[in-house]
C-alpha cells in the first residue's frame, strides 16, 4: 500500500460505512473529487441532463466522491492498523487449508516480502481477495455470468475535458455509436480522468487488434469521449480487465465467509463495486463479532446477512441487464413513469437493502417487453440480453 486498482466511482450510500469508519474527515483532507450524480451521453453525442443525486435525495450523503483507490485503500488500511488490526502488507497467502485438523481451526500459510513463511491457525477466515476469490475458485463455487461476458481497457488522461461546465462534477456513460461498447469517464484530482471501454469480450479484445489499437478505434466512433478527449494526453498504460462478472454459489461456510468481489461482482456500469465490498465486509464483520461472542461461528451464523444482501444485488443487477439491453433509455421510461423518480434514484445510489426497490419493475419490465415487441428487440443485435436456456434465473433480465 498504496498500490494501484481500479474502481474510482463511489456510490453515494458507501457514506454510511465510510462515516462507521470515521474516515470522512480524511477524505476531505485527501481533496478527492466529488461526485454529485451521473450523466448519459448517447451514441450521437447527445448528452442527456446530468442525473444530480441531491435533487433527488437531499442530505449530505448525496454527495460522494471519485477516488484514487491507491489513495482510498491506503486510508482503509491505515485506518484498521490504527484500530488495533495486525495488518501486513506485502504479504500473501500462498495456501489455507479449511479446518485440516478437524478441531474448527483453519489453517493459512502467508509468505512476507522476504520470503519468510508463517502460519496462521484462526477460528474464522474472511475471503477478501477480490477477483482472486481464493476460497470460491478453491472449492470451485464460481459461476461467470453468461449474460455479462465483457472485458474493459482503460488509462488514465491529462489534459481532458471536464465535464461541462466544470461543477457539478459527474461520472458520465458514454456509448459508442453502434452501441455495442460504453466508456466510463471519471473525473479525478490534479485534472486527470479515468477513461474506460467496456464491451462484450470478443467485441472488446477483437483478434488482431492490440488494445491499444482498440482503445483508439473506439474513442474515435464515440462522439461524446472523442469531443472531451481532443486535446487530452494519455499518462498510463492502457489496462486490460476481462470476464469481471460472476456469482457464487455458496458464500458462507463453518468458520469462513467471502466478501467483496470475492463474493461476486456485477459490472461498473453503475459504480457499485466498492459499496458491495464495503457494504458486505461491514455485514459480514458484524456477524463475526456476534459469533465470536456466542461462540457461534457456524455458516448459518457467519452468513445471516447474505440474504437480504443478495436480494439488493439483485436489483441493481436486474438494472444492469436493462442498461445492455438496446432499447432501454432512463430518459423514455421516466418520461412515461415519472412516479419512479425516487426509486430509481434509489437504486443509482445504492439504497438497494430497505424498503422496496425492486417496484421499478413491475412496469420497466413489461415496457422493455413491449419496446422489443415494437421492433426493438435487443436479442438481435445484442448477446447479452439474448435467452437462453442454460442461463441461471438470476441472471435473467
Ligand atoms: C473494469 C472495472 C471497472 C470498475 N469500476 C468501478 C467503479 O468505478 N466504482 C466501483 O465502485 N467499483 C468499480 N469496479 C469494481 C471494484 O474494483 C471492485 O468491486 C472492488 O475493488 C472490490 O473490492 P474488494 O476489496 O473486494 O477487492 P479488491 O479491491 O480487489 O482487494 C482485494 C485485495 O486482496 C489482495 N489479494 C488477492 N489475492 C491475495 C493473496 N493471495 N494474498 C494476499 N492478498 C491478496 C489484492 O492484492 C487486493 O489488495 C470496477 C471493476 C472493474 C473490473
Amino acid at each position: 500500500m498504496p498500490r494501484f486498482h481500479v474502481g474510482e466511482s463511489l456510490m453515494p450510500e458507501t457514506y454510511w460505512t465510510f462515516e462507521r469508519l470515521g474516515v470522512i474527515e480524511e477524505f476531505r483532507r485527501i481533496a478527492f473529487t466529488r461526485k454529485y450524480g451521473v450523466q448519459f451521453v448517447n451514441g450521437d453525442g447527445k448528452e442527456s441532463r446530468a442525473f444530480i443525486f441531491s435533487e433527488h435525495e437531499p442530505r449530505a450523503s448525496a454527495m460522494t466522491w471519485h477516488v484514487e483507490r491507491a489513495e482510498l485503500d491506503c486510508l482503509l488500511f491505515d485506518t484498521a492498523a490504527k484500530h488495533g488490526a495486525d495488518c501486513r502488507d506485502m504479504t500473501r497467502i500462498i495456501d489455507f487449508r479449511l479446518n485440516p485438523s478437524g478441531d474448527n481451526l483453519h489453517e493459512v500459510t502467508l509468505q512476507s516480502p522476504d520470503g519468510s513463511r508463517h502460519l496462521v491457525r484462526t477460528k474464522v477466515l474472511v475471503d477478501a481477495s477480490g477477483q482472486q476469490a481464493l476460497i470460491a475458485n478453491r472449492l470451485g463455487l464460481v459461476n461467470i455470468d453468461p449474460m455479462l461476458k465483457k472485458a474493459a481497457i482503460w488509462g488514465y488522461f491529462s489534459e481532458a475535458e471536464r465535464n461541462p461546465p466544470v461543477e457539478p462534477e459527474v461520472t458520465c456513460i458514454l456509448h459508442t455509436e453502434d452501441k455495442l461498447a460504453w466508456f466510463w469517464y471519471i473525473p479525478l484530482s490534479d485534472g486527470r480522468v479515468s477513461v474506460g471501454a467496456v464491451g462484450d469480450n470478443d467485441y472488446l479484445l477483437k483478434a488482431g487488434m492490440t488494445p491499444e489499437d482498440r482503445f483508439e478505434w473506439l474513442r474515435a466512433r464515440c462522439p461524446g469521449v472523442k469531443k472531451r478527449l481532443e486535446r487530452a494526453a494519455l499518462t498510463t498504460p492502457l489496462r486490460v480487465a476481462k470476464e469481471f462478472s460472476y456469482t457464487t454459489s455458496q458464500r458462507a461456510g463453518d468458520g469462513w465467509v467471502l466478501v467483496g468481489d470475492a463474493y461476486g461482482f456485477i459490472d461498473p456500469v453503475y459504480s457499485s463495486g466498492v459499496y458491495l465490498a464495503l457494504k458486505s465486509g461491514e455485514w459480514a464483520a458484524d456477524a463475526i463479532i456476534d459469533g465470536l461472542r456466542n461462540n457461534d461461528v457456524s455458516a448459518q451464523q457467519l452468513g445471516r446477512w447474505t440474504p437480504q444482501f443478495d436480494q439488493g444485488v439483485h436489483w441493481i443487477r436486474k438494472l444492469v441487464h436493462a442498461f445492455y439491453c438496446n432499447e432501454f433509455s432512463f430518459g423514455a421510461f421516466m418520461k412515461q413513469y415519472p412516479h419512479y423518480g425516487q426509486n430509481l434514484t434509489d437504486l443509482l445510489i445504492g439504497k438497494v437493502f430497505e424498503g422496496d426497490p425492486g417496484r421499478i419493475f413491475t412496469d420497466l419490465d413489461p415496457w422493455m417487453e413491449k419496446s422489443k415487441a415494437m421492433g426493438h428487440d435487443c436479442s438481435m443485435t445484442d448477446p447479452m440480453c439474448r435467452k437462453d436456456e442454460n442461463v441461471p434465473d438470476a441472471f435473467l433480465c
